[in-house]
């Protein structure tokens, strides 16, 4: 490792909402960060005007928050070394572009796109490597001048000499790759705009960036950026690229295997420290066998070389596994609070509902919920005029309702006192019928929730209280007639 503080970013180009294997990336360069002392930086790489939008910026900026992956420089941190838009910083790759033009390193390429095209595919045809093949370099001064008054604008492309490119990857080793393989590629495109190559070696340098830490689909971009450090005499900094998120079919997590944001997950109700943890521990980043783990152990036992070998599967069963583990663990006002956009999304008016009884409801809940959504499967439970009884605890009450019949004499002859009569009544119901577990609580669950599973019936006695329980009850019992 370095002996200076290391400085690592997460460069996103704003094309669509942040992905959770982009997710990853952030994560692994904050938790290096973190792990390190070191700082984590956020570079938004807007040059394909086309493909990027400030609306996908302000997403992927806002989900890196609610992830708590604080940047301590970039858009709206500011910092020494900005601007961190790389569409803020053409005049500073002006500076790099002259560089390289007047070593010679780079020419001007006159090729449309579709005379591009038509030479991929002819080396295709002949089973070659698409690429190109250095038309433009050979051009005269004469022939150039007249492609520019026809009105052609070039883009400016870098020459690549013949020879390996070496490096030495922190978490896949030695990496060789061929300069003949890559031909020559565009720094500049004919509308000005640097590539995306180039403007990340100028931005990385200036930027002071240590370690770049990235997906492995990078890999041959690092060839053509190691190219370009030796040409500009910049010392490269440290490479590290990381397996990628797969599905469970082994190919790149896409769109094809369902949720991939981390904005879907968000509003499907996956928790923010769940979702970490589940990131974290794909691909074994974390230490063996530890599979739920606070932020601190996290960044504690966070390990790039661990981190990123193997490729990650993603399973959404897991990720549910370990949010409703972190549901549990949540603290009753913190899991209210993060529920009332879920409950207003399953149509329910929380301005209706106190505090205190939303948080009785959720301390009976909070053992069933899978994820935040799920709040939506059950609010009906404690609600008279949405309680519904399903087919299910319908066929329950045909079947046999002796002991909804006894729990109904029973609560109506008593004067509830305050809370805790559910046992008291139980008791009563279970020696005055003989039935005993499933016998005796189904029914009943069946009668007083609507259904056949949910939370604990002592918990829903409580909330509901005698009246409603007596009504449920009565409407339960016409049913079994
Ligand atoms: N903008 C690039 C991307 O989103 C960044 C790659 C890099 O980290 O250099 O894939």
């Amino acid at each position: 490792m370095t002996s200076h503080r290391p400085r690592v970013r997460f460069a996103p180009s704003p094309t669509g909402d942040l992905h959770v294997g982009n997710a990853r990336t952030a994560l692994f360069n904050w938790l290096f960060a973190k792990h390190y002392g070191g700082d984590f930086i956020l570079r938004i790489e807007d040059t394909d005007q086309e493909r990027t939008s400030p609306v996908f910026e302000k997403s992927i900026r806002e989900d890196l928050k609610w992830l708590s992956m604080e940047w301590d420089e970039g858009p709206e941190k500011g910092g020494m070394l900005g601007p961190y838009h790389q569409l803020k910083r053409l005049d500073i790759y002006d500076k790099y572009i002259r560089e390289l033009l007047s070593a010679g390193k780079v020419y001007p390429c006159y090729c449309t796109e579709e005379e591009l095209e038509a030479e991929r595919a002819s080396l295709r045809s002949m089973r070659m490597t698409p690429r190109y093949t250095g038309k433009c370099r050979k051009l005269t001064d004469k022939e150039r001048e007249a492609l520019e008054e026809s009105g052609r604008r070039p883009a400016l492309r870098f020459s690549v000499d013949k020879g390996s490119i070496e490096f030495n990857d922190l978490i896949r080793g030695e990496m060789k790759f061929e300069g003949d393989a890559i031909g020559d590629f565009i720094i500049v495109r004919s509308n000005r705009i640097p590539s995306y190559n180039f403007a990340a070696v100028v931005d990385d340098h200036l930027m002071e960036i240590t370690h770049v830490i990235r997906g492995e689909d990078h890999l041959s971009n690092t060839a053509i950026q190691i190219l370009l450090y030796k040409a500009l005499d910049f010392e490269p900094p440290v490479f590290a690229h990381h397996s990628l998120v797969l599905g469970k079919d082994r190919t790149k997590l896409s769109k094809r295997h369902g949720s991939v944001t981390v904005r879907e997950f968000r509003s499907r109700g996956i928790l923010s420290p769940a979702l970490l943890n589940y990131l974290s521990l794909l691909g074994g980043s974390v230490g063996e066998g530890k599979e739920v783990a606070s932020m601190e152990e996290i960044i504690n036992m966070f390990s790039l070389e661990r981190a990123g070998k193997s490729g990650a599967i993603f399973d959404e069963d897991k990720l549910k596994w370990l949010n409703a583990i972190y549901i549990r663990r949540c603290d009753v006002d913190e899991l209210t609070e993060l529920l009332l956009p879920f409950i207003g999304e399953a149509g329910y008016d929380v301005d209706l509902m106190s505090r205190g009884w939303l948080h009785q409801v959720v301390e009976a809940l909070r053992d069933n919920l899978v994820t935040l959504a799920d709040v939506g499967l059950y609010l009906d439970i404690f609600i008279d005029d949405r309680y519904s009884i399903s087919d299910e605890a319908r066929a329950i009450l045909i079947e046999d309702a002796a002991a909804v019949k006894v729990l109904h004499e029973e609560l109506a002859q008593r004067n509830i006192p305050e809370q805790d009569f559910y046992h008291d009544l139980i008791r009563s119901v279970r020696r005055k019928t003989g039935l005993k577990a499933k016998n005796l609580f189904l029914p009943i669950r069946a009668a007083v929730t609507g259904r056949t599973s949910g939370p604990e019936l002592e918990k829903v006695f409580a909330i509901l209280g005698k009246e409603s329980i007596v009504r449920r009850l009565e409407r339960a019992m016409q049913i079994a007639t």
